[in-house]
């Protein structure tokens, strides 16, 4: 805001107080709005008396319009500060509820005003700039954006993880993945994303776990594992160096080294899943092939990686029915899961999609889906089948690795977990 007019410019502003102090004729304040905050003295003599006594009862975050001039302080934040010549209260405001040391719960509970804090707020600034820096990336790649619903009829994947509800006296779902609408997408458009809440109802309380999270997918025709990957690592080194750039001093606020996050150069390591077994054996893990990799294991893999590591070529059952065989291996899927250093897990999962009915059908049947819900996706398959390839990203699991954060909860407004679904 504040911080670029000249010493002797009058200026006028408007925003809420971020603290406020008093000592017999004086008003400390320290206003923010949009743009930052600066320091603003107030002085009875000058206010006049009613004025002034309005002034004071400004609480914390209550909102005011100001006058005045910028003056040099060197006790100041940045130096400066604004000497009013008249405030108008708008709202003094009710003694704000929020302060330090209270309950994590009662900061959930008081979301709606805990996200005014500097650190929300610089959050959700460059959650904004990652979401314009993944559509920058997928539009200079001529990857369209598609709008599929969230709500259907469909469970998808199998359904124990869908929250269900009544759609006019029928089972609806909310989405727990885009992708069978990209794949039909995908044919007229061969590049196609899609950019929209995902809802999975599973109960495991993890700080990387939410209820409803934003899922970037991407689906692209002509593709195999490597191109696929080889994009994955491209949008992901890309996007994330321009957030970096453009979001310094929110990052630096938040307590992350800017660097950090502009050197992640592709190609990002890639690790079959037999070779991670066989990692995990020397440092103590033993984990015997079909077995997924839990978190302590995912940890273990990339405590010492700098960038994100590729595990490729899990068991096929450990993955989605629509996963593509290895052609070579028929024990693996033709998939990689993106796996954030430092142990932050997995931030997106990838595969080649099969294109087989018969084979579709057998893997819905053995996760005990009646194929026949799938009739409309199989259909896609019999006009015009072409390789294609495609993956989810979390967007609040990156943000999480980030900016280092210990929950996923701190990624999103209004954070959506087994306990709680408001405010
Ligand atoms: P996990 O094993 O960590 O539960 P998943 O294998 O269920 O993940 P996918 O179904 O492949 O995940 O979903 C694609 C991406 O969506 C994941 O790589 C992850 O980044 C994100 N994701 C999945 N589930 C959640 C969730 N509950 N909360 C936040 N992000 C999620
Ligand atoms: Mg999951």
């Amino acid at each position: 805001m504040f911080a670029e007019p000249a010493v002797g410019t009058s200026v006028r502003l408007h925003g809420w107080v971020r603290r406020a102090r008093s000592s017999g004729g004086l008003l400390f304040l320290v206003i923010r709005d949009r743009t930052g905050s600066v320091q603003v003295t107030a002085k009875r003599d000058v206010l006049g008396e009613e004025a002034f006594q309005k002034a004071s009862q400004l609480q914390l975050e209550g909102s005011l319009e100001l006058e005045g001039t910028v003056a040099t302080d060197p006790r100041a934040p940045g130096g400066r500060e604004v000497r009013a010549t008249s405030i108008h209260v708008i709202d003094a405001g009710a003694p704000f509820p929020i302060f330090k040391d209270q309950t994590e719960e009662y900061r959930l509970d008081k979301r709606h005003l805990v996200i005014r804090s500097s650190e929300h707020v610089a959050t959700f600034r460059v959650k904004a700039e990652l979401l314009a820096a993944f559509r920058r990336f997928l539009a200079a790649e001529d990857v369209l954006e598609m709008t599929p619903s969230v709500l259907t009829g469909n469970a998808a994947e199998g359904g124990s993880e869908a929250f269900q509800f009544d759609y006019f006296g029928r089972p609806g779902y909310l989405s727990q993945t885009a992708q069978l609408y990209l794949e039909a997408l995908l044919v007229p458009n061969e590049r196609v994303y899609a950019l929209t809440p995902s809802f999975r109802a599973e109960k495991s309380r993890t700080p990387r776990h939410l209820t409803e999270y934003l899922h970037l997918e991407v689906e692209l025709a002509w593709c195999d594992l490597d191109s696929l990957l080889e994009f994955i690592e491209r949008m992901i080194a890309t996007s994330v160096a321009e957030v970096a750039q453009r979001c310094a001093p929110e990052l630096k606020e938040l307590g992350r080294a800017p660097e950090e996050l502009t050197s992640l150069a592709p190609p990002f390591r890639r690790m079959p899943y037999s070779e991670a077994l066989d990692r995990l054996k020397e440092k103590g893990f033993d984990v015997s092939w079909g077995s997924d990799l839990r978190t302590a294991e995912e940890a273990a893999l990339t405590m010492e990686e700098r960038a994100p590591i590729f595990v490729t070529h899990f068991p096929k059952e450990l993955k989605a029915f629509y996963m593509l065989e290895t052609p070579s291996d028929a024990r693996t899927a033709e998939a990689a899961d993106l796996l954030a250093p430092e142990g932050f897990g997995e931030i997106v999962g990838a595969s080649c999609r099969e294109t087989d009915i018969a084979k579709l059908t057998e893997r819905l049947r053995a996760n005990n889906v009646d194929p026949a819900e799938y009739e409309w996706y199989f259909e896609i398959r019999r006009h015009g089948n072409v390789p294609h390839a495609g993956f989810g990203l979390g967007v609040e699991r990156v943000l999480r690795w980030m900016l280092r954060r210990e929950h996923i909860r701190e990624t999103t407004p209004f954070p959506r977990t087994p306990s709680r679904h408001t405010p």
